[in-house]
């Protein structure tokens, strides 16, 4: 496929570029939360960043799970945010999950909607019919975010359809969704309450799943994207599913035992602070020996631990920190001791 790198990504390290990722690929597949904004408030330099990634002629993509809010809501938003951003620049995992139902349904069908505007409208785009109740004739059953209001009787009526033997389909499977006032339940949870009523299985679309990707690169037209998030299950994984490179930026869920800890589908091409990271080149780990090298920083297992030494900039440690854990791990999860590693760095 066009979009496919031609070359198998190294899993044991992350990779140099010495040109700024900006020029290196020609869109960004960006996740919101924690990269662009968190809790309403955007995430230190993405504004200026991304201005800059599309001065210099990045097409900027933004790809989220969350199936509530229709592109025109999250374009709104990012521009509010001083992230000018069209509702075509938005993709959702309600656009990917309707896809997904029209590929296998009669044009026109009718298809239960169990979640938000953006679902109902994703759907709609699809040539599809949302109805709202199980006796309304339904083809098939979609379930996507609701937000806070959700009513139980919706779970219910999701569960008298598929009891029926109705084909169940789920935009994302993400547990839990942050916030402004904390961490609350997901759609995951929300499709976890109906798996357990019906002892049913759905077709899922979001992240870290090919048809999320499949969206991403049919609706933005990518040649050379690179996927950039912050968590290592969805974000970057996905970018592993779809066999595209993957930045993960430190500014939101993950963090850096968490990425050394990291099995082979879960580490990213490149791993920066935050969104300036677009606009630079990244420098190359070398091997040396046992040890690997990045910027001033060395990299070893000594005995049950990772060691570090060394000076400068702390990203280019934990650089060097991740080349020596995976691949200690191999295709496994390095076991390793870090703390003591990563005391040292002031990430
Ligand atoms: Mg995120």
């Amino acid at each position: 496929m066009s979009h496919q790198q031609d070359r198998v990504r190294p899993s044991g390290s992350p990779s140099g570029s010495a040109t700024a990722l900006s020029e290196a690929y020609d869109t960004a597949l960006l996740d919101l939360d924690g990269v662009v904004y968190a809790g309403g408030e955007a995430i230190v330099h993405a504004v200026d960043s991304l201005a800059a990634a599309r001065a210099g002629g990045m097409h900027l993509a933004y790809v989220t799970n969350n199936a509530l809010r229709t592109p025109d809501a999250v374009a709104a938003h990012l521009t509010e945010l001083g992230v000018p951003a069209e509702p075509s620049d938005v993709i959702t995992s309600a656009q990917a999950v309707a896809r997904l139902v029209a590929d296998q349904l009669p044009p026109g069908a009718r298809v239960l909607a169990i979640g938000g505007e953006g679902l109902r409208v994703a759907l709609r785009e699809r040539g599809l019919d949302p109805v709202e109740s199980a006796d309304d004739d339904p083809a098939a059953v979609v379930q996507g975010y609701g937000g806070p209001d959700m009513t139980w009787g919706r779970f219910a009526e999701a569960s008298f359809a598929i009891r029926r033997g109705l084909p169940w389909f789920a935009s994302n499977t993400d547990l839990t969704i942050p916030s402004a006032r904390g961490i609350a339940p997901g759609n995951g949870a929300a499709v976890e309450v109906v798996r357990i009523a019906t002892g049913a299985e759905p077709q899922v679309a979001g992240k870290p799943l090919p048809p999320m990707h499949r969206e991403t690169v049919l609706r933005t037209g990518a040649k050379r994207p690179i996927v950039v998030g912050d968590r290592l299950d969805t974000d970057i994984e996905g970018a592993f599913n779809g066999g595209v490179d993957s930045l993960l930026v430190l500014t939101g869920v993950t963090d850096a035992a968490q990425l050394l800890a990291a099995p082979p589908e879960h580490r990213p091409t490149y791993v920066d602070r935050d969104l300036r990271g677009l606009l630079t080149g990244q420098p190359e780990v070398t091997p040396d020996g046992d040890a690997y090298r990045c910027g001033g920083w060395t990299a070893a297992v000594r005995g049950d631990a990772l060691a570090l030494d060394g000076e400068g900039d702390a990203l280019d440690g934990l650089r060097a920190l991740c080349a020596a854990a995976w691949t200690f791990a191999g295709a496994g999860v390095c076991g390793l001791e870090t703390g003591k590693a990563l005391a040292g760095l002031q990430l």
